[in-house]
C-alpha cells in the first residue's frame, strides 16, 4: 500500500475523542453511561443565533465568504475584543477561522520552523502538543504542580524557554484543571517574558466566561501592554455561548503574524460557513446576560461533585475557579485492586476500570501529561452528575 507522510507517526488520536467513543458504544449496547468525558457545554444554541443563521440563509448568504471572515463579523469581534477585555484591535488584526482548534493549528503552522520549541504549561488541552509535533517543533511541557494551582511559577517558566523556544501556550481557565490566572500572576509571568523577545505567546480564553465565585478574567495584551505585539489572544463561540458544533474561532493579534496566519487559512480552508458567521455575530452583539446565568448554573455543578469527591478516600482534589472540569489526583488509589479484581497501577488502568465497572466514562490524566490523575466533565444535567458521584464513590469504596 501507497505510505502515510511521516509527519503523522507522532500525532495521536486524542484521548477525550477515544473515552468519548467508548461511551457511545457502550450506550448503543444498552449500557447506562454516565458520559463525564466530554468538553463541551449541554445547553442549546441560543435561540437568536439559530434565527440568524436560517436568516442569512433565506437571503441568500450562501456563497463563498472571505476567506479572513465576513466584515460584519470581524467587527462584531473587535467589538467584543473592546468589550469584554479593554484590547484594542484593529479589523485586519482580527482572524477567524474553523473553530479556535484551527486558529491555533494556523498559528503553529505559521511560526515553527523544525526544531522549534514550544512551552506548555502543563498539564494541559490535548491538542496542543500533538498540533506542535505536525508543524515539525518540539512541545516542552512545564509541569505545574497542584500545590500550585496548576500554574506556572515564573522561575519555571524562566528555566524553560531556551534560544529555540518561539512559543508559550497559555490557557486559563485551564482545560483539564479549570486553574484561572489572577491578574498578579499574569504580570509576573510577563516579567520574564519581556526578558525573552523570540517568544510569541498564545492566550488560549476559550473558556472566559465560564468563570465562577468573585474571580475575574484577565488575558495577557490586557494587562502587559508592552507584550500586546506579541501575544495572539485566541477565543471563540463554542464553550461560551454552546455552539461547538457550528465551527468558529477567532483571533486578534499582531499584523505581521495574523497576515502569515490568513496565508495558512487560504491554503486549509474556504472560510467559515456564512451561516456560522452570521450566527456568531448576533450571540457577539446580542444580549450578553445568559452568559451569567449559565455560569451559575455551572457553579451549582462544581459546588456538587466537588464536594461528593472530596468526600471520598482515595481522591484529593482542586477547586476549579472556572471552566467545566475537575481534575482529580488518585495517588491514594494507586497500587490497590478492584471490586471487579483490576490492579490499578496507573491512571489509565484507573479509568478503564471505572468504565468497565461501574460505566462512568472520565479521562486519563497522562492524556493531558499529569499522572496519576482523571478529568471528569460537569458539563451534564445535576441528576447524571448525582449517578456519577455515587457510582464513583461505589468503585473507590471497593478498591483494596
Ligand atoms: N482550546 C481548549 C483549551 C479547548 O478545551 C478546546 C475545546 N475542547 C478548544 C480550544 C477548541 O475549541 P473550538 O471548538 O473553538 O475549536
Amino acid at each position: 500500500m501507497p505510505e502515510i507522510a511521516d509527519r503523522l507517526k507522532n500525532v495521536t488520536v486524542s484521548a477525550s475523542v477515544a473515552m468519548t467513543q467508548k461511551a457511545r458504544d457502550l450506550a448503543a449496547q444498552g449500557v447506562d453511561v454516565v458520559a463525564l468525558s466530554t468538553g463541551e457545554p449541554d445547553f442549546p444554541t441560543p435561540e437568536h443565533a439559530i434565527e440568524a443563521a436560517y436568516a442569512a440563509a433565506r437571503a441568500g448568504d450562501t456563497r463563498y465568504p472571505p476567506t479572513d471572515g465576513t466584515p460584519a463579523l470581524r467587527k462584531a469581534i473587535q467589538l467584543k475584543f473592546k468589550r469584554d477585555n479593554q484590547l484594542e484591535y484593529d479589523v485586519s488584526q482580527i482572524l477567524t477561522a474553523g473553530g479556535a482548534k484551527q486558529i491555533i493549528f494556523n498559528a503553529i503552522m505559521a511560526t515553527i520552523n523544525p526544531g522549534d520549541e514550544v512551552v506548555i504549561p502543563t498539564p494541559s488541552w490535548i491538542s496542543y502538543a500533538d498540533i506542535v509535533k505536525f508543524a515539525g517543533g518540539v512541545p516542552v511541557p512545564l509541569p505545574c504542580a497542584q500545590e500550585n494551582g496548576f500554574k506556572p511559577l515564573p522561575a519555571d517558566l524562566d528555566a524553560a524557554i531556551t534560544d529555540k523556544t518561539k512559543w508559550l501556550l497559555m490557557n486559563y481557565p485551564s482545560n483539564p484543571t479549570g486553574s484561572v490566572a489572577s491578574k498578579a500572576e499574569l504580570l509576573a509571568l510577563g516579567d520574564v517574558l519581556l526578558r525573552h523577545p523570540q517568544v510569541w505567546i498564545m492566550t488560549d480564553d476559550i473558556y472566559e466566561h465560564l468563570i465562577y465565585d468573585d474571580v475575574r478574567f484577565y488575558t495577557l495584551a490586557q494587562v502587559e501592554p508592552r507584550l500586546y505585539d506579541r501575544v495572539l489572544t485566541v477565543n471563540g463561540v463554542s464553550k461560551a455561548y454552546s455552539m461547538t458544533g457550528w465551527r468558529l474561532g477567532f483571533c486578534g493579534g499582531p499584523a505581521p503574524l495574523i497576515k502569515a496566519m490568513s496565508n495558512v487559512n487560504t491554503q486549509n480552508s474556504g472560510g467559515v460557513c456564512t451561516l456560522t458567521q452570521a450566527a456568531a455575530v448576533a450571540v457577539l452583539e446580542g444580549p450578553q446576560d445568559l452568559l451569567q446565568e449559565r455560569a451559575r448554573i455551572y457553579r451549582e455543578r462544581r459546588d456538587y461533585v466537588l464536594e461528593r469527591l472530596t468526600s471520598i478516600d482515595g481522591l484529593r482534589c482542586h477547586k476549579p475557579e472556572g471552566a467545566f472540569y475537575l481534575f482529580v489526583n488518585i495517588e491514594g488509589l494507586i497500587g490497590k485492586t478492584s471490586a471487579g479484581g483490576r490492579f490499578i497501577s496507573n491512571d489509565a488502568d484507573f479509568v478503564l476500570a471505572l468504565i468497565e465497572e461501574q460505566h462512568v466514562v472520565t479521562v486519563q490524566g497522562a492524556a493531558y501529561g499529569m499522572s496519576p490523575y482523571f478529568r471528569l466533565s460537569y458539563a451534564t444535567s445535576m441528576e447524571r452528575l448525582e449517578t456519577g458521584c455515587d457510582r464513583i464513590a461505589a468503585f473507590c469504596a471497593g478498591c483494596r
